[in-house]
């Protein structure tokens, strides 16, 4: 494991915003940490990436890198006057990373930022701006990315590519990356493993296919024709306008598509509809 913390535990005064959390990370893998506004996802990325002192436990950190840790913690860190390269040679000069022309141009590119672009960064989309912070947070050749709610703002169109963006970094570099959301939408679609975070205690966690099955208690199939057929009078099923909410688990989905599939009728989508409750509540350690 990259990274470590063990029964880390965050108290403000009164408030206990993190409670004996445990939390590993290794590489190429990504993790999604999931929790209500207040949840204590910050508290815990702080704690990691040592910005704060917890009052108890340890993080453990596991690599023979300078800076072996990389974060964006709440919105990145670039400055708004200066150009996309003029940030990156900038933090790489602080950090006493190589900062020549190619080297920066390469970061750039990395992320999917165009080393052509000259304008200052506060003409930037927020997307843009996420892919400069995640090459700031990569100067250092990290092993571990820390990601603070990076989808937060974004567009349909930016979240797909921020999330090809983080499979790539994890996939062809060997990453471990840690994402923070409170919409589980966002991670599942991306995070190999789901960490539940709830009133600054770990609720839930495990493999994110798993987690999604364990909390579906019903599937949303969509098509042109998805109403017309028989098949709806033996299932538990609400017809919608061009789909229907059948309430059956992940064990029987499976069936109810191969009927359909027999049956001829075309299915443009087949989406878990996830419980909350099951989600935030059920203990599936
Ligand atoms: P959000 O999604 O809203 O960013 P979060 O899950 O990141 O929430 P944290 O920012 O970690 O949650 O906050 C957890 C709890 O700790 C909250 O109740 C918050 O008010 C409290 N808290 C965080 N930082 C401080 C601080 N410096 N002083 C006092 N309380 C704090």
């Amino acid at each position: 494991m990259i990274l470590t913390g063990q029964s880390l535990t965050k108290t403000y005064g009164s408030l206990s915003a993190l409670t004996d959390v445990d939390i590993a990370c290794a590489a190429g893998t990504i993790y999604g940490l999931l929790g209500a506004n207040g949840a204590g996802k910050t508290t815990l990325f702080r704690i990691l990436l040592g910005l704060i002192k917890p009052n108890k436990g340890k993080v453990i950190i596991n690599s023979d890198r300078i800076k072996p840790l990389g974060g964006i913690i709440e919105k990145p860190a670039a400055y708004e006057y200066l150009s996309a390269q003029q940030n990156l040679r900038l933090f790489s000069k602080i950090q006493k990373a190589p900062a020549d022309k190619t080297t920066i141009e390469n970061k750039l590119k990395a992320v999917g930022l165009s080393p052509e672009r000259k304008d200052p960064v506060r003409n930037f989309s927020l997307g843009m701006k996420q892919r400069l912070g995640i090459a700031i947070a990569l100067l250092n050749d990290p092993e571990c990315l820390v990601l603070d709610e990076p989808f937060s703002g974004l567009d349909p169109i930016g979240i797909a590519s921020l999330r090809s963006l983080i499979q790539e970094l994890a996939t062809k570099q060997g990453l471990s990356v840690l994402v923070s959301s409170h919409i589980v939408d966002e991670l599942s679609k991306v995070c190999d493993e789901l960490i539940i975070l709830k009133e600054g205690q770990i609720v839930n966690r495990g493999a994110t296919q798993e987690i999604i099955s364990a909390c579906t208690e019903s599937y949303l199939i969509s098509g042109p024709e998805i109403t017309q057929t028989d098949l709806w009078e033996k299932v538990d099923a609400k017809m919608l306008r061009q789909s229907v909410q059948v309430f059956v688990g992940a064990e029987e989905i499976g069936e109810i598509i191969s009927v359909l599939a027999k049956k001829g009728i075309q299915i443009t989508s087949c989406t878990p509809e996830i419980s909350m409750s099951k989600l935030f509540d059920t203990d599936t350690k």
